[in-house]
């Protein structure tokens, strides 16, 4: 077993609740409604992690599997500027597969093996993990299916992380009432749905202006806890 590291949110008060940041063989999961910065701290993460060792990052590549196409190369570059960092080259290091459906999603996810014989990846990112088998399994007949793929599609993510010591982090779209946007009653508050696979879950609530609110729930030897982040044009910061 080859020994955890860490990768830096850019932001010191995320990385300490996260005792000192995303985890390599895990998962780590965020959630939050619409707007609360889920997609944000993907780029972020996606930048950091081509930041050198010293500075918090992996100095490597990274996948990310984008079922929204919410990936924005303009806020890469952004982001790279205020790091220090040649947007050009972090561009290149961030390999987008865009997924069509949720057959997909699952299939890039096994091919990401593939891709690391060829590209250093020690971040695999998945915006968002939920929304195409949401939108595919609907009603109540439909939810053990949906369970079932999703139990095994985080488990490939999460073999993915351990052979190649990488960081797995997901989005998950919640509402305050997901019974009635999701029309899924069996998602309780926090939406549960994927919270048995992911070992750290983030949930992401609305402040003032760009501020956010993170809180850390259920880890398993972390201490329960929240803090703010806030959300720039720079990107994620204090
Ligand atoms: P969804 O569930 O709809 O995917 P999300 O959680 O992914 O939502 P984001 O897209 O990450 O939400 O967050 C959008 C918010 O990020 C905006 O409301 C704004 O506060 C902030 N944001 C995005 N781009 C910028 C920018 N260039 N400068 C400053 N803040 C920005
Ligand atoms: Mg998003």
């Amino acid at each position: 077993r080859k020994s955890i590291k860490k990768l830096t949110t850019g932001s010191k008060n995320l990385d300490d609740l996260l005792g000192g940041g995303l985890e390599t063989q895990s998962i780590t999961e965020f959630f939050g409604e619409f707007g609360s910065g889920k997609t944000q701290i993907m780029l972020q993460l996606a930048v950091n992690s081509t930041l050198p060792e010293e500075n918090g990052g992996f100095d490597s590549d990274v996948l990310i599997i984008d079922t929204e196409n919410t990936f924005r190369p303009e806020r890469i570059i952004q982001m790279s500027k205020y790091k220090g960092l040649d947007p050009d080259t972090v561009l290149k290091r961030i390999h987008v597969a865009r997924a069509y459906n949720s057959h997909h999603q699952i299939l890039l996810a096994e091919k990401a093996a593939d891709l690391s014989k060829e590209f250093d990846i020690k971040l695999l990112l998945v915006d968002s993990l939920t929304s195409h088998f949401r939108s595919e399994y609907m009603g109540r007949g439909s939810l053990a299916e949906r369970q079932q793929l999703l139990n095994r599609h985080m488990h490939d993510l999460l073999k993915f992380g351990t052979i190649n010591n990488a960081v797995i982090a997901v989005t998950n779209q919640v509402s305050a009432r997901p019974d009635i946007f999701f029309g899924d009653p069996m998602t309780p508050i926090g939406g549960n749905i994927v919270g048995h696979t992911a070992t750290f879950r983030i949930y992401l609530r609305k402040s003032k202006g760009g501020k956010r609110i993170a809180r850390l729930i259920d880890s398993p030897y972390l201490p329960e806890g929240e803090t703010v982040i806030q959300l720039s044009e720079d990107g994620i910061m204090d």
